[in-house]
C-alpha cells in the first residue's frame, strides 16, 4: 500500500502535529493490545484436553513476535511528515497482519481443536473486534478491515458448525462494532483538532507575551529573559554588553507629525536597529515608549563601536516614516557585564541607564560608557533639552 493513498501528506505545520499525535496514540494503544493475542492463543491451547506442543508454540510464538514488533516501532518528536506517515503505515500493517492471523487461527481452531478451544476463539474474536472499534478508531478503513478479519471467519464457522441464527447474531454484533468505530472515530478527530487548536492558541499567547505589539520586536519581558541568558553565558566565561537607546526629543516628532506618525517612527527605528544589530547573540527590544535595549554577546569596546556606527548612520540619513522624513537622533548608554561588580542584571541596567542619562545631559546624540557605581538616573527628572 503506497503511503500517499493511505495517509495524505500534511500541508500545514498543524497537519504534521495532528499526524504526530495520531502516531503516538496509535503506537501506545497498539503496543498494549498486541499482547492480548498470544495470551488468547495460549489460553485456547491450555483449555483443550489434548496437548498440542508444536502448534501451541508456533502460533503463540508468532503472535508474541508480532506484539514485540509493535514495541520496536519508535516515534521521534522531530520526525518529518513523511517519516510519521511511514511509521503509521508500518503500525497498521502490523495490526492487520495480527488480525488476519487471528482470523486464520480462530478458523483453524474450529476445524482442528476440540471444544472448548473454538469457544475461547469465538469469545476472544468478539472481544478483539470491540476493542479495535473503541481503541484503534484513529483510521476508519484499516480498522474496519481489522474488525472484519477477526469477526468474519468465526461468523462463517458459526454458520457452518453451530447454527445460521447464531451466525446472523454474530453479523449483527459485527455491524454494531462498525457503528461504534464510526462514532469513536468522530469523537477522536474532534478531540485531536480541539487539542491542536489549544496548542496553536498557547503558542500564539506565548509569542504575543514576548513581542512588542507596535513594532513586533522583543518586548521588555523578552529583553529581561535575553539579558539573563546573556549574563549566564558571561558568568561561564563569555562576554555580555548592554545598550540602552532613547530617541532624542521624540515628543517633538509627536507634536510635529501627530501621534500615529510617532508610532510609525518607532516602527522605523525598530527596523533600523534590527538591520544593524543582526549578529548571532544580538537581541533588540523595545523597553517602552521611545526607549530601546540591545543585548550583545560582545565586550564593551565592540558594543560601543557598533553603537557609534548605528548612531552616526542614523544622524546622517533621515528616517522615513508614514510619508514623512526627518533626521532622528538617539542618546545611548553602553556597558559590559562584570560579574565582580554587578550582582545581577539590574545592577548592570542601572549603570547603563545612568550612562544614557549622562549622554542626555551632555547634549544628546552621543554614546556614554557606564561607570562603576554610577548614580541611577533620578526618577521623573528629564534632562534639559
Ligand atoms: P528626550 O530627548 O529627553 O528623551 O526627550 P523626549 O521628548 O524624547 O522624551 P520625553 O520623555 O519628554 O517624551 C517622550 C514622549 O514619547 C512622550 C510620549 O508621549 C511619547 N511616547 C511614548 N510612547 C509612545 C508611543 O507608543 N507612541 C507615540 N507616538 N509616542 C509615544
Ligand atoms: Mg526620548
Ligand atoms: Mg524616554
Amino acid at each position: 500500500m503506497a503511503t500517499d493513498s493511505f495517509i495524505p501528506a500534511p500541508t500545514t505545520p498543524g497537519g504534521r502535529n495532528l499526524l504526530l499525535q495520531e502516531l503516538r496514540e496509535t503506537l501506545e494503544r497498539a503496543r498494549l493490545g498486541g499482547f492480548f493475542y498470544p495470551m488468547a492463543t495460549g489460553l485456547g491451547f491450555l483449555v483443550t484436553s489434548r496437548v498440542y506442543v508444536v502448534p501451541a508454540l508456533a502460533v503463540t510464538g508468532l503472535f508474541t513476535l508480532l506484539a514485540l514488533a509493535r514495541l520496536a516501532l519508535r516515534v521521534s518528536a522531530n520526525a518529518g511528515g513523511s517519516e510519521i506517515r511511514r511509521q503509521l503505515l508500518r503500525i497498521w500493517s502490523l495490526i492487520l497482519l495480527t488480525t488476519f492471523s487471528w482470523g486464520a487461527f480462530s478458523a483453524w481452531s474450529f476445524l482442528e481443536l476440540p471444544e472448548p478451544a473454538p469457544l475461547v476463539a469465538v469469545l476472544f474474536s468478539g472481544a478483539f473486534g470491540m476493542a479495535l472499534a473503541h481503541s484503534m478508531c484513529m483510521r476508519r478503513i484499516p480498522c474496519a478491515v481489522a474488525i472484519a478479519s477477526v469477526m468474519l471467519p468465526s461468523g462463517l464457522l458459526l454458520w457452518r458448525f453451530v447454527a445460521p441464527g447464531v451466525a446472523i447474531m454474530w453479523l449483527v454484533y459485527a455491524s454494531y462494532m462498525m457503528l461504534v468505530l464510526l462514532r469513536s472515530y468522530r469523537e477522536y478527530r474532534t478531540r485531536l483538532e480541539l487539542e491542536e487548536d489549544l496548542r496553536r492558541q498557547r503558542d500564539l499567547f506565548e509569542k504575543q507575551s514576548l513581542d512588542d505589539s507596535l513594532t513586533g520586536i522583543a518586548n521588555r519581558r523578552a529583553f529581561t529573559e535575553a539579558l539573563s541568558r546573556a549574563l549566564a553565558r558571561a558568568r561561564r566565561g563569555g562576554k555580555a554588553s548592554l545598550l540602552i537607546l532613547d530617541i532624542d526629543h521624540f515628543k517633538r516628532i509627536n507634536d510635529s507629525f501627530g501621534h500615529s506618525a510617532g508610532d510609525a517612527c518607532l516602527v522605523a527605528m525598530a527596523r533600523r536597529l534590527q538591520d544593524l544589530f543582526d549578529q548571532p547573540g544580538d537581541v533588540v527590544a523595545r523597553l517602552g515608549g521611545e526607549e530601546f535595549g540591545v543585548v550583545l554577546d560582545a565586550p564593551e569596546d565592540v558594543a560601543l563601536g557598533r553603537a557609534e556606527v548605528f548612531r552616526k548612520a542614523l544622524e546622517s540619513e533621515a528616517l522615513a516614516f508614514a510619508d514623512n522624513r526627518s533626521v532622528v537622533t538617539v542618546s545611548i548608554g553602553c556597558g559590559e557585564f562584570d560579574p565582580a561588580r554587578h550582582a545581577d542584571a539590574d545592577a548592570l541596567y542601572l549603570e547603563v541607564d545612568a550612562a544614557l542619562y549622562r549622554s542626555k545631559l551632555s547634549g544628546r546624540n552621543r554614546t556614554e560608557r557606564a561607570q562603576s557605581g554610577a548614580a541611577p538616573m533620578p526618577a521623573g527628572i528629564a534632562p534639559a533639552g
